[in-house]
């Protein structure tokens, strides 16, 4: 079979990287299925099918299954911090739902290749109780101490994907992403993560005229930060070569959330006053060691976190207007405009 014939499922498919990773797929030539409990909120559908289906129940996974040849696990039950830390038993229940429930489906219905995405999440506590932390390699989540039932699932879904080849031969690819933004993500509601909520907030400010933000924490801690096309892209090579054990997926360069939220401000072309408040943080610092990546892809992202955060800025603040205007709410535009 060509790869053009290739069948692949993406679940997830509604949700923010699934979707891109379902546009870039189709423009690649592949058959695609996506599976979510909801459509995309921001574009349409571009699958070739597109199913609502909840992966907890063993017999949507098997549906959403059949007659693929590739399968890119997506599907969570996820959000930012605020989410993250306050859901532990519903992710716990959840994810290890969908993710037992599809890996096996996948299987019995003959896939060859499957890609689980897991996350930094995985990496332990001890490892991440400074601003200034040394970049976490693969092998470093082991002694286990995961950040929250989150990360724990994580790992759990990893080990599973590693006794899936190891007993059935299955192709397996693990990733773990660091920190994925872009456009047509969640701006809103809860489940939004650092940039896209540092986006809405800046546009909130620009917009309304009122530059005083909120932060949580001291606004010190680090992260670093990948665009979704990068994210993609590299979702896409690690499926194409024989790497089975984790690798890292995200940026390199570490920045503080204060960096982060001045680096929006640029990107929006107006000055925020911040105000930091009790928020959760995560852990202190966390940051990505490329060298594996590097390696195995012989590729790494791309797109600088100035450019990434520019072009969603640009997307939230469109959103924001919409919403606002809808709201009634006055708009402050700049002078000459
Ligand atoms: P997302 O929340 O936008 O997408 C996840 C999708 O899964 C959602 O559309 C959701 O509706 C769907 N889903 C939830 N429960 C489901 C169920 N029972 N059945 C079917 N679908 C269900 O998140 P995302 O940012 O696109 O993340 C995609 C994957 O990458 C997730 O596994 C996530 O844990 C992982 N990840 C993301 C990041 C990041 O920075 N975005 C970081 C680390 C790991």
């Amino acid at each position: 079979m060509s790869e053009k014939q290739t069948r692949v499922l993406v679940t997830g498919a509604g949700g923010f990287i699934g979707h891109h990773l379902v546009t870039y797929l189709k423009e690649k030539g592949y058959w695609v299925r996506g599976v979510d409990i909801k459509y995309p909120e921001y574009t349409e559908v571009d699958a070739d099918e597109f199913e609502i289906l909840d992966l907890r129940r063993w017999d949507n996974a098997l549906q959403a299954t059949r007659g693929i040849d590739h399968v890119y696990a997506l599907a969570a039950d996820m959000g930012g911090m605020g989410f993250i830390t306050t859901h532990h038993s519903q992710i716990l229940y959840n994810n290890s739902l969908i993710n037992l429930h599809t890996m096996e489906a996948a299987r019995m219905n003959g896939a060859t290749r499957y890609l689980y995405t897991s996350s930094a999440c995985v990496y332990p506590e001890y490892l991440q109780t400074e601003a200034e932390v040394t970049p976490l390699k693969e092998s470093d989540a082991y002694p286990a101490q995961p950040q929250d039932a989150y990360g724990w699932e994580k790992l759990m879904t990893e080990i599973l994907a590693r006794y899936y080849h190891m007993d059935h031969n299955l192709e397996t690819r693990v990733v773990r992403f660091h920190n994925i933004f872009g456009e047509l993500g969640t701006w809103e509601g809860g489940r939004e993560k650092a940039p896209a909520a540092m986006c809405r907030k800046v546009a909130v400010a620009k917009l309304t005229g009122n530059p005083v933000i909120e932060v949580w924490g001291d606004g010190e801690q680090t992260r670093s930060f990948c665009h979704v096309d990068d994210c993609v892209t590299g979702i896409y090579k690690l499926m194409q070569s024989n790497h089975r054990d984790p690798l890292n997926l995200g940026q390199d360069r570490m920045v503080t959330i204060n960096e982060l939220v001045e680096l929006v401000a640029d990107a929006a072309d107006f000055a925020v006053e911040r105000r930091h408040i009790e928020g959760p943080q995560g852990v202190r610092g966390r940051n990505s060691d490329n060298t594996m990546l590097r390696e195995v892809l012989g590729w790494e992202p791309q797109i600088s976190l100035e450019e990434g955060l520019k072009r969603t800025y640009d997307w939230i603040e469109q959103e924001v207007r919409e919403k606002l205007e809808k709201e009634g709410v006055a708009i402050v535009e700049p002078v000459g405009v």
